[in-house]
């Protein structure tokens, strides 16, 4: 795919150009250390009108605004209390979005018309050298979900991007390519807007890690909300081919273990992580790899649900509802 229209590797001059197109209402899919996002201004109803499009997402459905540091979380939200500065001095840039009362830049375009906005600074330099280029000539920020169709598997490489995406891009919109992610799902999402903090979507990020940073180590780790976010639709990270959690044997079906763990007979092996971190990075590569092969059926051994390996069995589960 390297000889796309669409797809550029990052010099400092690409960059520049991905910041100006940003600029004129164009979008620019990016890599992030999370999942591939596709970004446009935040500040632009229209150019964030046309991610919904491409991505065939309901309008409801709100995005991350991407910000540069947490010197510019005052510009987009308000009412911030001090254990959401911890955390943002703490884990940012990475893997952790916010979701605080929202000022009036973040408009009801951005956050699907709730009084809330999401905000994080992601790690990837790429991802962050594009946001501080586009800050400097708009003072804005940018507006982005994961590079997919609405409901498909998150995109962790820039090919994956063009996959999902190539036939609903235009030429002047731009795929950056930042190489694999290295942490491969989405973003840990944490509710700000109460007494604690509450994890809303579990991520690379555990309670454990949050719980130990903090001065009052109380956080809540939510199953279900009233609130809208990612995962909160049942159909969610799914591959083509059917995916379940089982120790069964199932004949010619893709298999996926820890590499500890040998293939049973007759399945096809697909990946063999050797730690929760590297099956989290292979997680939805493998998926990918489930269709190209055309596997109607992937069994997937899921980690043990600690630390990383809840958020994995959070997209497992999503995904095996799937279609
Ligand atoms: P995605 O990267 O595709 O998961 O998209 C970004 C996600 O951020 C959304 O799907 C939501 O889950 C989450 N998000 C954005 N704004 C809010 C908000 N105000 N409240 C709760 N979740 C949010
Ligand atoms: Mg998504």
């Amino acid at each position: 795919m390297s000889n796309s229209p669409f797809l550029s590797v990052c010099t400092a001059d690409i960059i520049r150009n991905a910041a100006a197109a940003l600029k004129a209402g164009h979008l620019v899919a990016f890599p992030t250390e999370t999942v591939y996002g596709l970004g446009a201004d935040a500040r632009n109803p229209i150019a964030v009108k046309r991610i919904y499009e491409v991505k065939g997402r309901p309008s409801d459905h709100p995005l991350i605004v991407h910000i540069s540091s947490i010197n510019q979380l005052g510009n987009w939200a308000t009412e911030i209390p001090d254990y959401a500065i911890e955390l943002g001095r703490n884990f940012w840039p990475g893997p952790m979005t916010l979701i605080l009362k929202r000022k009036d830049l973040a408009g009801d375009f951005i956050t699907g018309g709730q009084d809330t906005v999401a905000l994080r600074v992601p790690s990837d330099p790429i991802a962050l050298a594009l946001i501080k280029e586009f800050e400097k000539i708009s003072n804005s920020a940018i507006a982005a979900p994961s590079a997919n169709r609405f409901g498909q598997v998150s995109p962790t490489s820039s090919s994956d991007v063009y996959e999902e995406l190539g036939e609903y891009l235009s030429d002047s919109d731009i795929v950056l390519n930042g190489g694999n992610s290295i942490i491969g799902i989405e973003s840990t999402i944490i509710d700000c807007t109460g007494k604690q903090p509450r994890i809303l979507r579990p991520g690379f990020i555990t309670l454990e890690q949050l719980e130990a940073r903090l001065d009052s180590p109380i956080v809540e780790q939510l199953v279900s909300t009233t609130l809208r976010f990612s995962g909160a639709f049942e159909k969610h990270y799914a591959p083509k081919c059917k995916i379940i959690l089982s120790d069964q044997i199932w004949k010619g079906a893709g298999f996926l273990a820890l590499k500890e763990i040998a293939t049973p007979g007759d399945m096809i092996r697909l990946a063999s992580p050797e730690s929760n971190e590297e099956f989290a990075r292979i997680l939805y590569s493998t998926f990918r790899e489930a269709d190209r092969k055309r596997l109607d059926l992937l069994v997937v051994r899921p980690p043990k649900s600690e630390g990383i390996g809840i958020a994995i069995i959070e997209r497992l589960s999503k995904a095996s509802l799937g279609r």
